[in-house]
């Protein structure tokens, strides 16, 4: 007789947990069904202006510029900063591999480092130990001695909600004339020594897509309080038209533009921002209280320096402790109707860019094998939290 099988349940949809869904505000149809009424719905109108007002007052910054999603954003400003084919730019390993292609449509290179263990973030140490051991300082031009290579951004990724400690990183782009551009894609409204971040650097980059804190649907901005560079990204993302009327285009640009549907869900979005990320807060507290204590398993931290949104609450499963690890825990959890999730792959590892020249990332892989994102919707309810942490704590004590 084969083995007994544990007998499957069967979830019902609406006991089912998801990892993280968009929440559309009430407002929201009356912004976009305006778009619909008026017919406003492409790629001008009011609200495109005004959701670009609205995220560049928030974070403090002078300029935004939409876009039609977070890549294109990245794309756009590094581009508008200066980086060309040929060229490196510093990046964490442990980020989406959209902060690395957006690299590469410039034709530039990432050079991938690795994170610090406490809050997974870029490590400043292993920027600088690469500045400085890795590369030729000479005539004010900075060279990764190795591939022979110019380095000329630095593209800290703020992830998870948590900001990147990013002053001594700023240092180092100051003194070695690189330039500084956030990947702020998971991080709006986080605050760095009481600073939002996307206004840190030379420019920033945020994404709208349906998985983050607040949506368009998909969208993106680039922020800057450089007049000519916000020119430069606006000029490049509308085709790099330089006459409306006779249709004169000075060089190859993008169709990068953001419509008015998009971004009359953004300005709607803005305005419960406040809310979410309470509410993204509240459910970090609460996952920190229900697991604090259970062995082998490590909770989220928060740096003294930070002000966390906390976009996707992870743990880190130590399975020599757990006696699960975290595709075991992940699968339990499926089983239980609850959606859970890996981090990325470090990119540094990733089959798309196998063959670069590479730094040694062994924290970004240690942290990635033990993670686990767990359900973080703005609107989780309190007891399908409590139905998650009862099963993580079941999960790891039945191994
Ligand atoms: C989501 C995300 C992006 C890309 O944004 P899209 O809107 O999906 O193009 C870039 N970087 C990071 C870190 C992200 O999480």
């Amino acid at each position: 007789m084969p083995p007994q099988q544990p007998a499957r349940k069967i979830i019902a949809v609406e006991d089912f947990v998801p990892l993280s869904t968009p929440c559309v505000n009430r407002t929201a149809w009356t912004y976009v069904k305006e778009c619909l009424d008026t017919a406003w719905v492409s790629s001008s109108g009011q609200f495109v202006n005004r959701f670009e007002k609205s995220v560049a007052d928030y974070v403090g910054v002078k300029f935004g510029v939409a876009t039609s999603n977070g890549t294109s954003a990245i794309h756009a400003a590094l581009l508008a900063a200066g980086v060309g084919p040929d060229e490196e730019v510093i990046v964490s390993s442990l980020t989406f591999i959209a902060s690395a292609n957006a690299i590469r449509y410039t034709g530039a290179w990432p050079v991938f480092v690795d994170i610090e263990a406490k809050y997974w973030q870029m490590d400043s140490d292993k920027v600088k130990d690469f500045i400085v051991n890795g590369c030729l300082w000479k005539n004010g031009v900075l060279t990764n001695s190795i591939t022979g290579r110019r380095v000329t951004a630095i593209l800290p990724v703020h992830i998870l909600g948590h900001p990147v400690d990013i002053d001594p990183i700023r240092a180092l782009a100051e003194e070695y004339k690189i330039q500084l551009i956030e990947d702020a894609a998971e991080s709006l409204g986080a605050l760095y020594k009481g600073k939002k971040v996307g206004g840190l650097g030379r420019a920033s980059c945020f994404s709208f897509n349906g998985n983050k804190i607040i949506t368009c649907g998909g969208g993106g901005m680039v922020l800057t309080n450089d007049e000519s560079l916000a020119k430069r990204a606006r000029y490049l993302t509308t085709q790099a038209k330089d006459d409306e009327v006779e249709n004169i285009h000075g060089e190859v640009g993008y169709n990068y533009r953001q419509t008015n549907i998009q971004a009359a869900l953004g300005v709607a979005q803005m305005e419960v921002l406040p809310r979410y990320i309470e509410a993204k807060r509240r459910i970090a507290e609460r996952y920190a209280a229900g697991l604090k204590g259970v062995k082998g398993i490590g909770l989220m931290q928060e740096s003294p320096d930070a002000f966390s949104i906390f976009w996707l609450y992870t743990i880190l499963i130590d399975s020599s402790v757990c006696g699960v690890d975290r595709r075991e825990l992940w699968q339990d959890l499926a089983s239980r109707g609850i959606e859970t999730r890996p981090l990325w792959q470090p990119l540094h590892r990733s089959p798309a860019y196998a063959t670069l020249f590479k730094l040694s990332c062994e924290v970004a892989e240690k942290i990635q094998a033990q993670a686990l994102s767990l359900p973080s919707s703005v609107n989780l309810t309190e007891s399908q939290q409590d139905r998650v942490i009862e099963a993580v704590r079941e999960g790891v004590s039945l191994s």
